[in-house]
This record gives structure tokens, sequence and C-alpha cells, in this order.
């Protein structure tokens, strides 16, 4: 196996520096993101970074690398496009809970279902942070919110179990104060070949004052410390995705190796798209551009 050379971590530090509020818990998702590649040895050239909309959509322009910034709810499409595109990138994607679990939850269902080998790193925050404040789809019970004066009458959505039911074949949650961990996490999903769910606590500090810091750091534990726990066991993963209270999971819940939707399909069998021969004149190819532009 060929040994891997690791790649400056400064060499990541993106075009412009984040504009997030000072102490939001990206922050430190960013930093763990820039730690794994870096420590893979991934060159920029050879990562796409994807996202949606909203503060933690903001990450692909804070990283060296290729970057889409798409539409509210739309980065696993526009992700799923790439990657089928050339499957030498190494395609992860970032946003937001709202992003991510409301607006984009179909996207999200069917990229698992399909295994795709894509990387999706969720910053939830359980709020709407850049719309100031609102209710969002991984919100508690209860909580009062801008969009919830009286309390959040709605369940939150299980983003482990989720993932678990919908065929991902790698599941994790990270907390961003544990920002080792965190990139730990983040590498075994991208190497991992098939589509990663990495689910963050990602303190909004701004606009969620129940799940902040030390919400958190009092709560949180580490699956891999717990005696006797198999992350092969899917039934055990979904058990353990249901405890919230006193004790929440982190770590790798769940992780198996299934053929990937690319080395399923015939065509991609030939290699990426992008180094196969067109099959159209290019007359033809030229129309199709400029009926599309
Ligand atoms: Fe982060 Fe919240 Fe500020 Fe957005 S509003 S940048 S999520 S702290």
């Amino acid at each position: 196996m060929a040994s891997v050379i690791e790649i400056p971590l400064e060499t990541f530090a993106g075009p412009v520096d984040p504009d997030w509020c000072p102490g939001c818990g990206d922050f430190g998702v960013l930093r763990a993101l820039q730690i794994a590649v870096s420590r893979l040895g991934i060159q920029p050239k050879d990562l796409l970074v994807v996202s949606g909309i909203g503060c933690s959509s903001n990450l692909p322009g804070f990283i060296h690398a290729y970057g889409v910034h798409s539409l509210h709810g739309r980065a696993v499409p526009v992700a799923t496009g790439a990657k089928l595109a050339n499957q030498d990138l190494r395609v992860v994607i970032t946003g937001g809970d709202g992003d991510g679990y409301g607006i984009g939850l179909g996207h999200f269902v069917h990229a698992m279902r399909r295994n795709l080998d894509l990387n999706y790193i969720v910053m939830n925050n359980q709020i709407y942070g850049l719309t100031t404040g609102q209710a969002s789809p991984t919100t508690m019970k209860e909580h009062r919110t801008k969009s919830t004066p009286r309390g959040n009458a709605e369940l939150p959505i299980n983003p482990i179990a989720l993932a678990l039911v919908s065929g991902a074949t790698y599941v994790a949650r990270g907390f961003s104060g544990e920002a080792k961990h965190l990139a730990d996490l983040f590498a075994g999903a991208i190497q991992h070949k098939g589509f990663s769910l990495v689910d963050v606590f990602s303190p909004c500090v701004t606009y969620n004052n129940v799940n902040t810091y030390p919400f958190f750091k009092q709560r949180v534990y580490k699956l891999e410390a717990e005696q006797g726990y198999d992350h092969s066991d899917s039934r055990a993963a979904l058990e353990k995705s249901f405890e919230w209270g006193d004790r929440i999971p982190i770590g790798l819940f769940y992780k198996d190796d299934q053929p990937t939707y690319e080395d399923s399909d015939p065509v991609l069998r030939n290699g990426p798209l992008v180094h196969q021969p067109l099959r159209l004149n290019p007359e033809t190819f030229q129309g199709f551009v400029e009926e599309l532009m």
C-alpha cells in the first residue's frame, strides 16, 4: 500500500476568512475537515466541497479546494452529478440541519439508499442561524424560538436513525468542541467507500441558548470508549441513536462495506465519465451546451 504523504495544513487555508460569529461551532468543523484532508494527503485539486444555503453552507469559501455554493437544500444532487462525472474527485458536502434535514431531506434519503460515494457533514445547531433563530427540523420539542414562542410542538428529526434505516454505510456523530475526535471521524468518512454521514453538534452561540457548548460538554460520551460496542451491528447502532438525555453518544455508530452506486453502474465501471469518449459528434454536443447556457 502506498504511504500517505501529508499535506501542510496551511495549504487548505481558504481565500477568505470565515464570516461566522465569534465562537460559532462551525469554526471547529472547518478546522477538523482541514486536518483530515491534510492528514490523508488529499490535494486541493482532488477535493470538491459542495454546500447549500445557511451559515455553515458558506464553508466552501473558507477552504482551499474546488467548491460549489449551490441552492438551498440542493447540495446533494449537485454533489451527485459531480461524483458521477468524475469518480476520482473526493466530494464532501457541507451544510446545516435546516438545509439538509429540511428542504433537502428527500435528496438526503435517496443518496443514502443508492450508497453513492459521498461524504456528508451536517453542522447541526438545531436552529436556523442565518435567518436569525427560527425552529429547524432538529430543534428540540418545547424549545422556545422566534418562530415557536410558546415552545416547539414538533418532534425533532433523528438524523442518525434516519441514516441507518436509509442505507448509509458510515454513520457518525461528532461535536465541534472535540476537534481531534471530529477530525478522526472525518478522516474515516472520507476514506470509507460509500455514503457517509457525520452529523456534528455545532453550537450556534447567537441564536440557540439551549444546545450550547456546556450542554454538550456535560452530556457527550464516546462510543469508542463504550465496552463491547460493535459498530458493525446495525441494531445496536439504531438503539444507540435514540439515546438522548443525560448521556448522548458521539463517535462511529455504524460502518459497513457494501458496493457503491458507482461500482454497480456499467458505464461508470469504465472509469470517470470525464475521461470517456463523448460518443456524440461535436456539433450535437455544442448544440446541447448552447441550449443550456
Ligand atoms: Fe454560527 Fe449562529 Fe452565528 Fe450563524 S448565527 S454564524 S450558526 S453562531
